[in-house]
C-alpha cells in the first residue's frame, strides 16, 4: 500500500485552514454533469452546482479540452502583451452585451464589483463619489465590494470601510430616489439578490430604477455574478425585464469552475479608466479565458439557455409539489424553496446524508442553482429523496 507524506492527513482538516466557512464533513473528489462523487465513492445529485459557478456541467469534457490544451501551449505571459484567447473571450462577451461592450478581466466576482466601483468614481469626478446599493444585497468580501454589501453582520469587525457607499431598500423605489443625491456616482444592484435569499427584483422596480438612474445622471451598475451566464434562461438577468445597465459585472459561472471575473462597460464610460489606473497580474491570462470561450460556447451549442427555462420550470413544479414547500420563488435555475417553518439548516444536512446537495439561503429558504446541464431524471432523483426528509422535519 502505498503510503501518503505526513501533510496529506485528514484528521484534523481545520488545523491547517483558516476557520472561516461552517463545512459540511464531506470531501469531494470527482463529478460528472450534476452529478458528484464523495471519497467514499458516495454518489449526489449537485443542485448547488458550487454555488451558481458550474454552468456546463462538472467535469465538462470542451472546458477540459480547452483547459488541456493550454496548459500545454500558454498559461500567463502578463498584461504587459496581448493574448489571443483573452480577446476572443472579449469579443465573445461584447457580443452577448446590449451596447459594444468593453471588458476588465480579474479574478473573482468581488474584484469585478472593485472595477467596476473605480470606474464609477473615475467617471463621475471627485464631487460625486457615493454609491447606493441594497439593504441585504451581497457584493464580495474585499473591502469596496463589502462596503457595498448591504449585511451588516458581514462588516462586523472589520471598520473602518471605505466610505461613500449607502444602502437603500431593494424593490423600494422610492428608498432609492431619496438616498440618490448630488454626491451620487452610481446605483449598484442584483436583479435578483442571490445571497440575500433569492429575491427577485420587480419589474416595476427595476425599470423605475433604470429611468431614475437616467433622469438623475448616475451610473447603473448591474452585479450579474450570479443571476449571469444563461442561469435565468437568458445570457444575463437584466434581459429578464428589458432593462439595460451602463455597466455589469459577471464572474460565478463564466468559466464553468476556473477563477474568473470581469467588469463590462458601455464603451463612452470605459474611456474613464486609462492607462495605469487599474490592473491584475492574473486577469485575463489566456488559459482561464480559453475555458471561458469553451464554457459560453458549450452554453450556445447545446442550448442551456434553453434548458434553464425548461428544467427551471420543472423544478418549480416538482418542489411546490413536495410536503412542507410553501413556495418556489426566482427565475430559470435560480430559485429558492421557501419551507412553511424556519428549518432549512436541518433539511440541508440531512439532504446531503440523501445524497442531494442545496444550500440553506436562509433560515426557512433552500436555494436551488444547479448546474443548467441538469436532466429532467437529476431532477426526480433529487425530488425522490427529498420527500421522505421534507415529510418528517416539516
Ligand atoms: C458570489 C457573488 C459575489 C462575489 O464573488 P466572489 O467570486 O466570491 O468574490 C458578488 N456578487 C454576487 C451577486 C455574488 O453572488
Amino acid at each position: 500500500m502505498k503510503t501518503q507524506p505526513a501533510y496529506y492527513t485528514t484528521e484534523d482538516p481545520t488545523a491547517a485552514v483558516m476557520h472561516t466557512y461552517g463545512r459540511y464533513p464531506v470531501t469531494f473528489v470527482r463529478g460528472a454533469g450534476a452529478r458528484l462523487w464523495d471519497s467514499h465513492g458516495k454518489e449526489y445529485i449537485d443542485l448547488l452546482a458550487g454555488v451558481a459557478v458550474v454552468a456546463s456541467g462538472h467535469a465538462n469534457e470542451a472546458v477540459a479540452r480547452a483547459i488541456t490544451a493550454h496548459a500545454h501551449t500558454l498559461v500567463h505571459v502578463s498584461n504587459y502583451f496581448w493574448n489571443e484567447p483573452m480577446l476572443s473571450l472579449a469579443n465573445k462577451l461584447r457580443s452577448l452585451s446590449p451596447w459594444p461592450a468593453k471588458m476588465f478581466f480579474c479574478n473573482s466576482g468581488a474584484e469585478a464589483i472593485e472595477c467596476a466601483l473605480k470606474l464609477a468614481r473615475k467617471w463621475a469626478g471627485k464631487n460625486r463619489p457615493n454609491i447606493v446599493a441594497a439593504v441585504k444585497g451581497f457584493h464580495g468580501r474585499t473591502y469596496g465590494a463589502l462596503a457595498a454589501t448591504g449585511s451588516p453582520s458581514k462588516w462586523e469587525g472589520f471598520a473602518p470601510l471605505p466610505g461613500g457607499f449607502v444602502h437603500a431598500e431593494f424593490n423600494h423605489l422610492e428608498s432609492f430616489d431619496r438616498a440618490i443625491n448630488g454626491s451620487t456616482a452610481a446605483v449598484l444592484v442584483e436583479v435578483i439578490q442571490g445571497e440575500g435569499g433569492v429575491i427577485p427584483g420587480t419589474r416595476e422596480f427595476l425599470r423605475g430604477l433604470r429611468d431614475l438612474c437616467t433622469r438623475r445622471g448616475v451610473l447603473l451598475i448591474l452585479d450579474e455574478i450570479q443571476c449571469g451566464i444563461g442561469r435565468t434562461g437568458t445570457w444575463w438577468g437584466f434581459e429578464q425585464y428589458g432593462i439595460v445597465p451602463d455597466v455589469f459585472t459577471s464572474a460565478k459561472g463564466l468559466a464553468n469552475g476556473l477563477p474568473i471575473g470581469v467588469c463590462i462597460s458601455a464603451p463612452e464610460i470605459a474611456e474613464a479608466l486609462t492607462p495605469g489606473t487599474h490592473g491584475s497580474t492574473f486577469g485575463g491570462g489566456p488559459l482561464v479565458c480559453a475555458a471561458a470561450l469553451a464554457n459560453l460556447e458549450y452554453i450556445e451549442s447545446q442550448n442551456l439557455l434553453g434548458n434553464a427555462q425548461l428544467q427551471g420550470a420543472y423544478l418549480t413544479q416538482q418542489m411546490q409539489s413536495l410536503p412542507g414547500v410553501k413556495l418556489v420563488r426566482g427565475v430559470g435555475l435560480m430559485l429558492a424553496a421557501v419551507l412553511t417553518k424556519p428549518k432549512a439548516k436541518e433539511v440541508a444536512a440531512r439532504a446531503l446524508q440523501a445524497g442531494v446537495i442545496v444550500n440553506n439561503v436562509t433560515d426557512d429558504a433552500l436555494r436551488l442553482v444547479p448546474p443548467l446541464v441538469v436532466t429532467k431524471q437529476d431532477i426526480d432523483t433529487a425530488v425522490l429523496r427529498l420527500l421522505p426528509i421534507l415529510r418528517e422535519v416539516l
